[in-house]
């Protein structure tokens, strides 16, 4: 992976993770209609013309990613990523972040759950998939930790605001999970051993490999945006930060 540093916005750098994966966002119009438009963001939708880029802010300490956009047409934590990166841009950090707003922008153009009819978040295992690219990124990098963001809509699994964790293997995605849920007030989901329901949501892949996990949700309809959504999810990466004193 060659990461490129892009003057125009600090000490901010980027590289792709796929790039078989692009697609234009701007032609999802309620991603459109909720996003604010500067240089920045233009720039994120440019890139994600041509696949999946990751952005990286400050270097040392632990390294963090937060990711978004696995399931295309869950809307608010991929808003709430760009505007989470928008705002740390040209600040100095003790650890180093990692950022993929986008996972899939092709799916997220679409307003779809799954990428070429797959569903990133059963297939992270499935030797370069989409999501499982992303795995090899985390492991080239050496990123030691990853918080998934997502959202759930009424009368779907989970369904609830909520933050997915296991005990086991690596106990620590329970810490986090539970760090995140008394400082926001998600509910806490915890399985005693990561991908014990079903196989390949990249929580668990990342747990089982020991590196800690979580899955964060909260509750918005599917393919668009309701009220306090984006908030939402803010706060939720904010908490997963907030658990490693960045
Ligand atoms: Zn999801």
């Amino acid at each position: 992976m060659h990461f490129k540093k892009i003057e125009e916005f600090g000490n901010l750098e980027m590289a792709y993770v796929s790039d078989f994966s692009g697609g234009f966002i701007s032609r999802n119009s309620h991603i459109l209609k909720s996003l604010e438009l500067n240089r920045f963001t233009q720039f994120i939708l440019e890139k994600c013309v041509h696949g999946t880029p990751i952005f990286k802010l400050g270097t040392g300490g632990n390294k963090l990613l937060i990711l978004s956009g696995i399931h295309g047409n869950e809307l608010s934590p991929q808003l709430a990523n760009v505007r989470l990166l928008n705002d740390l841009i040209g600040n100095e950090f003790n650890h180093t972040l990692y950022f993929i707003p986008f996972a899939a922008p092709k799916a997220t153009m679409n307003n779809e759950r799954t990428f070429n009819a797959m569903d990133l978040n059963r297939s992270a295992h499935i030797h370069d998939s989409v999501s499982n690219l992303i795995i090899q990124s985390v492991v080239e990098l050496g990123i030691n930790v990853v918080g998934d963001f997502h959202s759930t809509a009424y009368n779907s699994n989970p369904g609830r605001e909520s933050v997915f964790s296991s005990k086991s293997p690596t106990p620590e995605s329970y810490l986090i999970a539970n760090y995140i849920s008394r400082d926001v007030g998600s509910e806490i989901i915890s399985f005693d051993y990561a991908g014990s329901s079903y196989k390949g949501a990249v929580e668990d892949v990342c747990n089982l490999k020991g590196i800690p996990a979580v899955t964060c949700e909260v509750l918005a309809p599917f393919g668009s945006v309701g009220a306090g959504n984006v908030e939402k999810s803010f706060s939720q990466m904010k908490s997963f930060l907030d658990y490693f004193g960045v």
